[in-house]
């Protein structure tokens, strides 16, 4: 009681301070980071070939990795609305080349100031309302970061004006661009649902007769157009004016109206810090910040995992086991103890100490699963558990300039289709369900991610640049995927520096997502009860565990649900000794990797 008193104190100075204090959390441990040469060419690697195209005609012009990245964010919100947009919000770690810097943006949404711990809760039941109508409400919109975010790095690293980036998409809105397999599957998918209620929505998806537009259909978006000439204009035409006044009108309406307002709006900043670094076997690991739990979760497992030889264990079931078994500790972890830094004291580097994942990796045997994994005491403190899950509907994408200026690039609407309102041609976020929806945990301890005004959800997201033992750059991965994040994108640093894979075979290795108790992981030709059909996404391709290793898996005591579903979007830019950028994307969606 009394710490959940301290922590309620506390928390009130941090409201009562208000917004300007950027959360700082030096590097941790000391990772080596230096100036690299420039590489042969630039690159980019994007969830969909026109976002990707996008960001290589910027190149081309003699833009820079975060010029290329606003193309490819303008393109991604065109051709892939399901994922990430205008409406939405970003994390973004950068590398300076030159200056041997590693710098992590915040375009994390914000809540409104009328947001309150429990708006998420059925008043009768007290208990979180169903899914629909948390993701669908008003309340789940938070203000968007995405497009400040990136106008923050534009004023740091852009070489061509701001508004000439968009000009490309802006033609495609114009004249129309073919609709993937993946947005009509999509649409397909989710019109049984709500996306039909909002009437923008409905009239930009479906047909008159109501029917999902199908694959191949040419779709064009004249508002998306103007949106876009308008934030040429005015980097902050989302969040002031016209357009926000339509954002914060969409809001308003019913069913659950939010609070959002042109006030809150107007207060909302892009933030920017040093990036979150540790060291793993001598190469510096660099994420984003709090309330980005992707940079400490990753980094904790593997720094949890340095204490073993992954490299000896191999691509087998021992391996796999102390990936797993890492993976339980960390994200027991970032349960409890990420969320918003400005709120709440998130033990960031006690949590990836040194000698603190000593202790968790002695928790872990190599002949046998844990018996039962709890969040450890990185600090003495009392946190509740936060168990919201978070769900599908996110991109991530990386450029590399020819200057060497690196970008990772994780960005999202939250669910798919977001709050499936739409404005102005594009999607508004639900990102404020990343919240937990109850305030306490079952033991009526405070929720370090329960909801405030003024207040950024935790996120999963984890995009990461990770570099040689001499310092120099050697690679960006990050991935959608709702919580899984963590374990998709921890799987490409392992499978490159410990198991020594191609970009394209760590992402292709199966997807092994250990939390809560169960290790679901994608087995080698399931099929769908139902048609029998291989189901593996836009792939089409199949990335399962040999069922001996499953079998090994579960001989070890793991609870292993043997998945279909585990639609990662990895996307990576490795360096070559010889200065050449080779890319991997990963076939379980639409995406691409191409050289300048
Ligand atoms: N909203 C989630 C987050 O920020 C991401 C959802 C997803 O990747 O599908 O962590």
């Amino acid at each position: 009681m009394k710490h959940a008193l301290l922590l309620t104190s506390s928390f009130l100075l941090l409201a009562c301070k208000g917004v300007d204090a950027p959360p700082s959390i030096a590097a941790v441990d000391g990772p080596k980071i230096a100036t690299t040469p420039a590489p042969t060419t630039g690159m980019v690697a994007a969830a969909n070939p026109l976002a990707t195209e996008a960001g290589l005609k910027v190149l081309r012009a003699g833009g820079s990795a975060v010029d290329a990245a606003i193309a490819v964010q303008a393109a991604l919100g065109l051709v892939e609305p399901q994922s990430s947009g205008l409406g939405g919000g970003a994390f973004m770690v950068l590398y300076d080349p030159k200056a041997a810097k590693v710098w992590a943006y915040d375009g994390r949404e914000e809540a409104p100031a009328g947001a309150t711990a429990t708006m998420f809760l059925d008043e009768a039941s007290g208990k979180p309302r169903n899914y629909f109508e948390r993701t669908g409400s008003g309340q789940s919109t938070g203000a968007p970061g995405a497009m400040v975010m990136l106008h923050k790095a534009h004023e740091d690293y852009g070489q061509l004006d701001w508004g000439t980036n968009f000009d490309s998409t802006i033609k495609l809105a114009e004249d129309g661009f073919t609709v993937s397999p993946r947005l009509a599957g999509l649409i397909t998918r989710m019109a049984p649902y709500i996306l039909k209620n909002d009437p923008n929505a409905r009239a930009y998806f479906f047909t008159e007769d109501g029917a999902p537009i199908p694959e191949g259909f040419l779709r064009d978006n004249q508002s998306y157009a103007d949106s876009l000439r308008a934030l040429a204009k005015n980097p902050r035409a989302l969040l002031e004016g016209e357009i926000a006044e339509d954002i914060v009108a969409a809001v308003k309406m019913e069913p659950f109206p939010g609070t959002l307002s042109l006030a809150d709006m107007a207060a909302y900043q892009p933030r920017k810090a040093e990036a979150l670094c540790t060291d793993y076997r001598g190469h510096a690991i660099c994420g984003a910040q709090p309330p980005a739990s992707g940079g400490v979760a990753v980094q904790s497992i593997l720094g949890t995992l340095e204490n073993f030889d992954m490299s000896a264990a191999g691509n087998t079931a021992q391996g796999w086991h102390l990936f797993a078994e890492a993976s339980f500790l960390a994200y027991a972890d970032r349960d409890k103890y990420v969320a918003d830094s400005k709120f709440v004291d998130v033990p960031v580097r006690e949590m990836l100490n040194k000698d603190y994942l000593k202790t968790r990796a002695a928790l872990i045997s190599t002949d046998a699963v844990m018996e039962s994994v709890n969040a450890g005491n990185p600090v003495a403190f009392a946190r509740g558990t936060d168990a919201t899950p978070d769900n599908p509907g996110t991109s991530h994408f990386t450029v590399v300039d020819k200057e060497g200026l690196t970008v990772s690039v994780t960005t999202t609407v939250e669910s798919a289709f977001g709050s499936q309102r739409m404005v102005r041609g594009f999607m508004l976020n639900n990102q404020l369900t990343d919240f937990s929806s109850r305030d306490k945990d079952a033991d009526g301890v405070l929720i370090a991610n329960r909801v405030a005004p003024r207040k950024r959800p935790r996120s999963s997201m984890s995009p990461h640049i990770v570099f040689a033992p001499n310092g120099e750059f050697l690679f960006t991965t990050g991935s959608p995927g709702g919580n899984s994040i963590i374990a998709y994108t921890a799987k490409t640093i392992v499978g490159v520096l410990d198991w020594g894979l191609s970009p394209q075979d760590a992402i292709e290795l199966p997807n092994v997502i250990a939390r809560n108790g169960s290790l679901k992981l994608e087995a080698q030709n399931l099929r769908d009860a139902e048609t029998d059909e291989l189901d593996r996404g836009a792939g089409a391709k199949e990335f399962g565990m040999e069922e001996a290793t499953v079998s090994a898996l579960e001989n070890l005591g793991h609870d292993v649900r043997r998945s279909r579903g585990e639609i990662s979007g990895l996307h990576i830019i490795y360096r070559q000794n010889d200065g050449t950028l080779i890319g991997g994307a990963d076939p379980r969606r639409e995406g691409t990797a191409e050289a300048q």
